[in-house]
């Protein structure tokens, strides 16, 4: 049995009670008091400390190199290590790769076409497939 619609049962003048509004669809009023609790929710409610917890999770993680004292850019990964799904990834097909991916291939290099996302990545990749050139057979 569905809930929505209906207003009695709400916890009103608390966060609780505004979330049943919502789940409900019930929109909550100055009256019910819910409104007034979402304001006091807020207003003592941390989320700046949230944040930056999150932020301490990416910055500090593996997507920055520690200790460089240097200003946080875009790194430069060689492919594989990449954390892009699929960047490196030999290109099947001929179609056309996907919007923000570059389609690497070098005419006479032994490593198959790929796919990089663009950027620092396809660099690389190009780089990569320059050094796999077939040496040119004599016979
Ligand atoms: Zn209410
Ligand atoms: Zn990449």
């Amino acid at each position: 049995m569905s809930v929505v619609g209906q207003e009695q049962g709400i916890d009103h003048g608390s966060m609780r009670g505004y979330r049943q509004h919502t789940y409900r669809q019930v929109p909550a009023t100055e009256a019910c008091g819910c409104l007034a609790a979402v304001r006091e929710a807020q207003r003592t409610s941390k989320p700046v400390k949230e944040r930056s917890q999150k932020q301490r999770e990416w910055y500090g993680g593996k997507y920055v190199t520690a200790a460089s004292g240097s200003q946080p850019g875009r790194r430069i990964l060689p492919p594989g290590d990449c954390p892009t799904d699929g960047c490196g990834q030999e290109a099947t097909g001929r179609s056309e790769p996907a919007r923000g991916w570059v389609r690497i291939h070098v005419q006479g290099s032994t490593m198959p076409a790929r796919l990089f996302c663009a950027g620092p990545c396809a660099t690389v990749g190009i780089a990569l497939a320059e050094l796999r050139m077939a040496t040119p057979t004599s016979s």
